[in-house]
C-alpha cells in the first residue's frame, strides 16, 4: 500500500503520538498533566514559570497530591475491571495498557507505587482483587466492594424486591384464609343435611368400588391397593387440616367438602376431586400392602393420572420399571436437591414449576423460585414438603 512507508516513520508515528496526546511516561508533567515531546521540550517545561509555581505546591502538601494521584489512579483501574472484568480474571498490565491509552490518565510515576507490581499487591492485600496465579502469570479477579454505591444500588433494589413479595404472599396468605373460613361456615350450614343422605351414598359408592376393584384384582394379579372413596378424602383434607390449626376447630363435615367442591356425593352435583398428582412428578410409593410391599418407599415417576379416580400411573425407577396404579393418598411427595425442578402441587401457585430455592428443615418447609406463568421469577417461601413435588426431567 502507497500510505504505508510514510505511516510508519518515525516522523509519523511520533505526530500521532502527539495527536492522541500520548508520550513518553517519563517526558510526562503529572502537577502540571503536560507531555512534552522530548527532553529538550521536558526542560523547558520544568523552567517555566507554571511549572516552578506547581511545583512550590507540590513542594508544600506533596503527600497529600500522590495520595490523592494514587487514589485517582486506583478509582481508574478498578472502574476498569468493574467494567470489564466483573466476571473474569485478567493479567494486570492488560488494564494498565487500557488505562494509558486515556490521554489524561494519571501517570504511575505521580503515584505512590513505582511498579505495577507493587500497585497489584497493593489490590491483593487491600481485598479489591484477588490474585491468582496461573500458567499465564499472574492474574487479577474482581472482588465486590459492598461500600461501592453500585453494590449499595443493586442490593437496595434486591432488598425492595424481597420485601416486595413478603407483602404479595402475606396477602395471598389473608385472601386464603378468609376463603377456608368462608368454606368452613358454608360446610358447617350444609353439614347437617348432608350428613343424612351422605350415609346411603357412601354405601352405594363402596358398593361400587368393590365391584370394579374385583375386576382389576382379575387383572393385575392383586398388585391394585384399594382405594376407595375415603381414600380420596383424607388426601383432600391434608390440606385444610394442616392450615388451620391457627383456626377454631374444624367442624368436620361428613366426608363431603374440600375446597375443590365435594367429593364422592351426589351424582347430581358432581364437581371433580381435589388431585394433586400430574404427569412427571417423581413419587414415593407409601402403599404397604401393594405387592406385600414391594414398592413401599420406593419412588416412581407419574406417567399418568385418571383424575377422576385420584389415581396415577407410576412407572417406578428401581427395578424393571414396573407400572403400576396407586391412589393419591398412598403417594407421597418428593423433595429433590436445592437448584432442582420441582412442581408446586397445592396452594396458591398449584400447577407452577418452579425451582427449589432452599430447605427449611426445622419447618418442613421449602422456598422455590417461580419458573412459569405469571408470577415467573418471584420467590415462594413457606411451601409444606407436601406442596411441592420434585419434577423428572421432561422425556
Ligand atoms: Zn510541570
Amino acid at each position: 500500500m502507497g500510505h504505508d512507508a510514510p505511516y510508519l516513520t518515525p516522523k509519523a508515528i511520533a505526530k500521532r503520538l502527539k495527536a492522541k496526546g500520548l508520550g513518553k511516561q517519563w517526558l510526562y508533567c503529572q502537577m502540571c498533566r503536560k507531555q512534552c515531546r522530548d527532553q529538550n521540550g521536558f526542560k523547558c517545561h520544568c523552567e517555566s514559570e507554571g511549572h516552578i509555581r506547581n511545583m512550590e505546591l507540590f513542594a508544600e502538601k506533596g503527600d497529600q497530591l500522590i495520595e490523592e494521584y494514587s487514589q485517582r489512579f486506583e478509582d481508574k483501574f478498578m472502574e476498569y475491571m468493574r467494567r470489564c472484568y466483573r466476571s473474569t480474571s485478567v493479567p494486570p498490565n492488560v488494564v494498565y495498557n487500557q488505562i494509558t491509552r486515556e490521554r489524561n490518565h494519571v501517570r504511575m510515576n505521580g503515584t505512590r507505587w513505582a511498579t505495577l507490581s507493587e500497585f497489584v499487591e497493593h489490590l491483593g492485600q487491600t481485598g479489591k482483587c484477588k490474585l491468582e496465579e496461573t500458567e499465564k502469570g499472574l492474574h487479577l479477579r474482581f472482588l465486590e466492594d459492598p461500600d461501592h454505591p453500585e453494590t449499595q444500588f443493586k442490593e437496595g433494589l434486591k432488598r425492595k424486591r424481597a420485601s416486595g413479595e413478603a407483602a404479595d404472599i402475606e396477602r395471598h396468605e389473608r385472601e386464603i384464609q378468609l376463603q377456608r373460613e368462608r368454606c368452613l361456615m358454608e360446610v358447617g350450614a350444609k353439614g347437617e343435611k348432608k350428613e343424612k343422605s351422605q350415609g346411603l351414598e357412601d354405601e352405594e359408592d363402596e358398593e361400587k368400588q368393590d365391584s370394579v376393584e374385583q375386576e382389576k384384582d382379575g387383572k393385575d394379579g392383586g398388585e391394585e391397593e384399594r382405594a376407595g372413596p375415603t381414600g380420596d378424602v383424607k388426601v383432600a383434607f391434608s390440606f385444610s387440616k394442616k392450615k388451620s390449626s391457627n383456626l377454631p376447630p374444624l367442624p368436620r363435615p361428613p366426608a363431603a367438602a374440600t375446597f375443590g367442591g365435594s367429593i364422592g356425593s351426589s351424582s347430581s352435583q358432581k364437581a371433580p376431586p381435589f388431585c394433586w398428582l400430574s404427569e412427571r412428578l417423581v413419587v414415593k410409593v407409601m402403599a404397604k400392602k401393594l405387592k406385600s410391599g414391594a414398592y413401599y418407599k420406593k419412588k416412581g415417576v407419574v406417567k399418568s393420572v385418571a383424575s377422576e379416580k385420584v389415581t396415577g400411573e407410576i412407572e417406578m425407577l428401581e427395578g424393571h420399571g414396573e407400572v403400576i396404579r396407586v391412589h393419591q393418598s398412598e403417594l407421597e411427595t418428593v423433595i429433590p436437591q436445592i437448584g432442582r425442578s420441582v412442581r408446586v402441587v397445592n396452594g396458591s401457585h398449584a400447577g407452577c414449576d418452579a425451582k427449589l430455592v432452599s430447605c427449611e428443615e426445622d419447618k418442613f418447609s421449602v422456598t422455590v423460585e417461580i419458573s412459569n406463568g405469571p408470577h415467573r421469577g418471584s420467590i415462594v417461601g413457606g411451601l409444606p414438603y407436601e406442596d411441592v413435588c420434585k419434577l423428572s426431567s421432561p422425556s
